[in-house]
């Protein structure tokens, strides 16, 4: 049996960087860049005014009182068609470049105007001393041509979106959307618009799995439930081939009716591993054809999430190029005592929080795999290694944050 870096190394090796494609800026959103961005302009392009008001030689109002000469106006989208002088002023508008001469700009509710009997105005000011670069913004402040400025790598979110557009990319080369198949297997299981029967239950799974996969920026496909048949179940595995990667639940585990491995080698596809020391999830099959790859999940709910997190993701975000792919712990200190009990190493549902102290977490009443009800009072989950211990308040543990958040 593998165990957890052994599990997620092997996922590292046989899972494929994502093709690359170039899709128009408004349809990349959430979406992965797949090459770096590098800028082709100083941002902003030009020293640049921040406020309504006055562009002025900041040594003319260095005692706060002044009464400049107005000589021009400058509005944003124009140039100002002379230099100021000592003495003058040019009127601006936020967002127009600064006249030359100027290096500061006095708001306007702090100035007013006075017209001369020749029709001559001036700006007087008196409310208080000017400095050098006062409410403006010099050319290339966020941004200098050359710049990278986006990772590869990077999940585009709306400010990206933003960046892009203001360096001029009507197009954007991000990574393949992921299509993922999620098929449910068991005869017990009825729809969710169901009252189960005796010994039956609703498909939960398959609503959490889609969740978890939306949650990761991929396509979730939702192929209903495959009854425990090797008719039933190679048809509907035939179907979820069709997707880049085809994630089933239930059927992985030693039972008379777990016929999904078995199915899975019939469908041609080559397994990879089939157990992992972990809990919850320990059944957990990994394989792979051409096109596809597959997870067997265990079907308690519990487990078929836990190792979507650890597992599914890690493989989404290696096809995306996300790096690190694989998941990252933070440390937080327990904030109860906690005796741990368990003979293989245990991803614990836990509530995760911060304070001035830093981040702190306590593991929730949880009553195990199938306990799908407490993880919604849960944010994260704690990493305890295999073995009986008393862990004490305040101790440092190891803490993997869920798709979702808090
Ligand atoms: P299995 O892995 O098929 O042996 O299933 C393990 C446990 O998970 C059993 O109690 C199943 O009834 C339950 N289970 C399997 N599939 C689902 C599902 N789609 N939704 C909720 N529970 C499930
Ligand atoms: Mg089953």
């Amino acid at each position: 049996m593998l165990n957890i870096d052994q599990a997620l190394a092997a996922i590292e090796t046989h899972v494929p960087s994502g093709r690359i494609e170039t899709v128009p800026l408004g349809e990349s959103l959430g979406r992965v860049l797949a090459e770096s961005v590098t800028s082709s302009i100083d941002s902003p392009p030009f020293d640049k005014a921040l406020m309504d008001g006055f562009a002025v030689r900041a040594a003319d109002v260095a005692d706060g009182q002044a009464t400049l000469r107005l000589i021009d106006e400058v509005t944003a989208g124009q140039v100002a068609s002379k230099p100021i002088a000592s003495g003058e002023a040019i009127q601006i508008m936020t967002g127009a470049p600064i006249p030359e001469g100027a290096d500061a700009v006095v708001r306007i509710e702090d100035t007013r105007i006075q017209t001369g009997p020749d029709n001559s105005q001036t700006v007087v000011i008196d409310t208080r001393p000017a400095t050098v670069g006062q409410d403006l913004v010099r050319q290339g402040t966020s941004m200098r041509q050359g710049d990278t400025v986006l990772p590869v790598g990077r999940r585009l979110r709306p400010q990206e979106l933003g960046l892009l557009a203001e360096l001029g990319h009507p197009n954007v080369a991000v990574r393949q959307a992921i299509t993922v198949g999620v098929l449910a297997t068991g005869d017990e299981l009825v729809t969710i618009d169901q009252v189960p029967g005796p010994g039956q239950i609703r498909n939960s799974n398959e609503a959490m799995l889609a969740a978890q996969v939306r949650a990761c920026g991929a396509v979730a496909r939702e192929l209903g439930i495959a009854r425990d048949t090797p008719e039933d179940l190679a048809e509907k595995i035939g179907e979820g081939l069709r997707c880049d990667v085809l994630l089933l639940s239930g059927g992985v585990s030693a039972g008379r009716l777990d016929l999904v491995p078995g199915q899975l080698a019939a469908a041609g596809v080559s397994e990879i591993f089939h157990r992992v020391r972990i809990k919850p999830g320990k059944p957990v099959w990994f394989g792979a054809t051409e096109g596809c790859l597959v997870f067997g999940l265990p079907g308690n709910p519990v487990s078929s999430m836990v190792c979507f997190e650890l597992f599914v993701r890690t493989a989404l975000r290696k096809i995306s190029g996300i790096l690190p792919a694989q998941p990252t712990p933070f440390a937080a200190r327990l904030s109860t005592d906690f005796e741990f009990r368990g003979d293989r190493p245990t991803y614990f549902p836990s509530q995760c929080g911060s304070d001035g102290e830093g981040p702190h977490v306590t593991p929730i009443s949880w009553h195990g795999s199938s306990d799908l009800r407490s993880t919604t009072d849960a944010n994260a989950m704690i990493f305890f290694p295999a073995g009986d211990r008393s862990y004490k308040s305040g101790e440092w543990v190891d803490v993997f944050g869920w798709t979702g958040g808090s």
